[in-house]
């Protein structure tokens, strides 16, 4: 037995792994209600996949010389099977293996759950974290690139929280591989001066150099060519399409030439939300557009695009602007006072929950000043007292608590008219 000094050992979460308690899921709760409530507006339809999926699914789609897939990953080897990085292999697997695009050949797809990083944990930077994810599969259309960013900066408009809108091009299959020529040359003359990935990566994936976090690597690539100026006449075109969309509807925006996400799959439009509040956890979401993706993983030639936003760092952009979290209030709190008003009370306690109201009471017998301060913990708008001498003449008091006044009230026989009277009388809010 694991004893030390006959006190057991306490089991503590997982470094990087996190309790979201009660205070704190408050604010959970309401990043999640604004998020539904917008993807709803602009018609997305939820879909959950499991959280452990085949290595090859993310090795494949995200790629092999990126950070996620070389050092994040949670993998059981032995079982050749990986806890979901990201979300979007696994949405487009599922998308492909139930053949979603027979069903709509335009689907809008969100999902909202945890994702694991083997990652070094920090602020805003966890092992499980929690992701936001929607996508739009099968439309080439550069008005949903622009609408999938508006949506994002719309939901982090109305949770008020402050970004800036960063984009890029990252071209297609057609104009890329000129573009990573052009860049390699320009890496090649700097390569000694750069960090130990980049130099490994530089060769199989140059892009990835532009986007290293370490100060060294970005002075070198300050000067490096720009992918804007090597873009396809149709990945422009696309390009400008995106950018007068989005000047259309007022979504502000900047060009970020060195933003080429971590994930090999992009294509074309990329783009991140930066907050200037969380340090070096500075995108609060990101994507982009995948259009060879859902070939890649084996289902029709179909064009899409995507972003996730981390709900930890929203959760933390929130809490530092100290906002109130609303709490809902308790309905009606009854306070039985002896034994016999306590068997009275637990019956008509369930009916109020049975016709939707919050209700609550006291199991252990406690004074009236003890309940009557649970009551008020639970901003309870009304206490109803039941006391045994008051409930034998059929009688209870009933006090509304902003007002501090009280009444008398009759208790009927039955339950659920005496809740439904009292209702009446209380003007209680139902659900
Ligand atoms: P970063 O550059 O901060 O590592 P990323 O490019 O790896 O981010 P994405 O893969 O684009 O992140 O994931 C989308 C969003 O998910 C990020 O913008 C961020 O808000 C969030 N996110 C990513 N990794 C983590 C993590 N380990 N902990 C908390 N949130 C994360
Ligand atoms: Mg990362």
């Amino acid at each position: 037995m694991n004893f030390s000094g006959g006190i057991a050992v306490k089991i503590k979460a997982l470094n990087g792994f996190k309790d979201i308690i009660p205070g704190e899921v408050e604010l959970w709760l309401k990043v999640e209600q604004t998020a539904r409530n917008i993807f709803n507006r602009f018609n997305f339809s939820e879909i959950r996949m499991p959280i452990l999926e085949k290595t090859d699914l993310f090795s494949r789609s995200i790629g092999e010389a990126t950070d996620i897939v070389e050092k994040e990953m949670y993998t059981f080897v032995d079982k050749q099977i990986t806890m979901r990085p990201e979300a979007t292999a696994s949405l487009l697997r599922a998308y492909i293996q139930h053949g979603l695009y027979v069903q709509k050949p335009i689907q809008r797809l969100f999902t909202i759950g945890p994702m694991f990083r083997h990652e070094r944990p920090q602020k805003g930077r966890l092992r499980q974290f929690h992701q936001m994810d929607v996508e739009v599969l099968g439309s080439a259309n550069p008005r949903v690139d622009t609408e999938l960013m508006a949506m994002g900066a719309m939901l982090l408009e109305e949770l008020g929280i402050d970004v800036s809108l960063e984009l890029n091009s990252l071209g297609c299959p057609e104009c890329r591989p000129g573009f990573r020529k052009t860049l390699l040359t320009f890496i090649d003359d700097r390569r000694d001066e750069l960090c130990d990935d980049c130099k490994r990566r530089s060769t199989s994936n140059p892009l990835r150099v532009l986007d290293c976090k370490n100060p060294r690597c970005r002075e070198q690539v300050e000067e490096a060519p720009s992918i804007l100026d090597h873009l396809c006449g149709s990945c422009g075109e696309h390009f400008s399409s995106v950018q007068k969309g989005l000047q259309d509807i007022n979504v502000v925006y900047s060009l970020n030439k060195f933003m080429v996400r971590g994930l090999d799959y992009y294509t074309r439009t990329t783009f991140e939300f930066i907050t200037a509040d969380l340090g070096s956890q500075a995108a609060v979401g990101a994507g982009g557009r995948y259009d060879g993706l859902v070939e890649t993983l084996g289902g029709p030639k179909t064009p899409g695009i995507g972003f996730a936003l981390g709900m930890e760092r929203l959760v933390l952009l929130l809490q530092q602007k100290e906002l109130e979290t609303e709490s809902t209030g308790c309905d009606m709190f009854v306070a039985g006072l002896g034994e016999k008003a306590i068997d009275f009370a637990f019956p008509l306690v369930h009916a109020l929950r049975q016709m939707g109201l919050q209700a609550a009471m006291d199991h252990e017998g406690r004074s009236l000043k003890s309940q009557m301060k649970q009551a008020n913990k639970l901003q309870s708008g009304y206490v109803l007292i039941v006391g045994e001498s008051e409930l034998e003449q059929g009688q209870a008091v009933l006090r509304n608590m902003e007002t501090q006044e009280q009444q008398d009230v009759k208790i009927s026989d039955a339950t659920d008219t005496f809740a439904r009277s009292l209702q009446e009388k209380c003007t209680l809010r139902i659900s």
